[in-house]
């Protein structure tokens, strides 16, 4: 992914994509000093923008850092990535580190870097795969508790379980994870928020312990839009047994429908479908399914 065209706003400078590289003993990378943010991009605008840099600066600040940039220069800076890259549909990826003055556990002096990437990603799943449900398999990886780490911090550390359980799962014939929290109640996926329909109305765990999603909340506000009952609440896994749709919610993933999990199937339903459209809508998308369809495949 490093070797293309393109430029990445670095530290203030709009810098040639081949060349935005940091030094082999950044703190970041061997320290997990890192937070990040994943934003997407329609008809030339980032949906939420501000949400996700003020979550960027958030996450930093629960690593115990601030930002050299405030929200506004964050978003202002986005934008221009948007522009010299041209990108009409795709993927943002902030990111702020730790830098390598210092090599150590500690670091409070190290600089804080700051870059910006973006670039045209129409989806995250397949087009296909997206339709028809995704599959799920249940993670041996459990979301650890909130005083075990900074679990409401979109920090890279917290990402390492993550990748475990995803590899594992695609590794297995799934195309992702469900995790299960520290007190064995369901919590996420590796990337998105997951949402269970049983008997005509939504549930969805309370995200103590991990990111309450921009697109949860968006979604959560759609479906009481559409006058559905939402149930926050702890949920264990015996409970999937009674569920008749099950979806995925995320920046990336924006509403995915999923078919299986571990042994039990799904029909993606009619409340799936209408949360599916009312997202579509929400976040501007114009263009229709065939053709969001061949612009992934792209
Ligand atoms: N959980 C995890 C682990 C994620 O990486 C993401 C994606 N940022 C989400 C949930 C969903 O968050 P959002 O809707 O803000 O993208």
């Amino acid at each position: 992914f490093d070797d293309r065209d393109g430029f990445i706003w670095f530290n203030g400078q709009m810098v040639p994509w081949r060349e935005a590289k940091v030094h082999v003993l950044t703190h970041g990378l061997h320290y997990a000093s890192c937070v990040f943010e994943g934003e997407r991009v329609y008809n030339g605008k980032v949906f939420k923008l501000t949400e996700h840099s003020r979550r960027l600066t958030e996450s930093a600040s629960i690593l115990g850092f601030s930002l050299p940039y405030s929200v506004a220069e964050i978003d202002a800076a986005t934008r221009r990535v948007l522009d010299a890259n041209g990108i009409v549909d795709g993927y943002v990826r902030p990111l702020a580190w730790r830098g390598s003055e210092m090599m150590g556990v500690a670091a409070q002096k190290n600089r804080i870097n700051v870059a910006i990437a973006a670039w045209q990603w129409p989806s995250y799943f397949s087009p296909e795969a997206r339709l028809a449900g995704i599959r799920l398999k249940i993670s041996p990886w459990r979301r650890p508790a909130p005083d075990t780490a900074p679990t409401h911090s979109k920090a890279a550390g917290l990402y390492m379980i993550c990748t475990l359980s995803k590899h594992q799962a695609e590794n297995d014939g799934f195309d992702d994870a469900l995790m299960l929290d520290y007190r064995g109640r369901i919590a996420e996926a590796t990337g998105a928020n997951v949402f269970l329909v049983i008997d005509g109305k939504l549930h969805t765990p309370i995200p103590d312990c991990f990111l309450n999603g921009i697109t949860r909340q968006t979604v959560i506000d759609l479906a009481r839009r559409r006058g559905y009952d939402v149930s926050e609440r702890a949920i264990m896994p015996e409970e999937l047994a009674d569920a008749q749709e099950v979806f995925l919610t995320g920046t990336a993933a924006e509403v995915t429908p999923v078919r299986q999990i571990g042994e039990y199937t799904y029909t993606p339903g009619e409340i799936t479908h209408r949360l599916v459209e009312d997202y579509d809508k929400e976040v501007g998308r114009t263009h229709d399914k065939a053709a969001s369809a061949s612009a992934s495949a792209a």
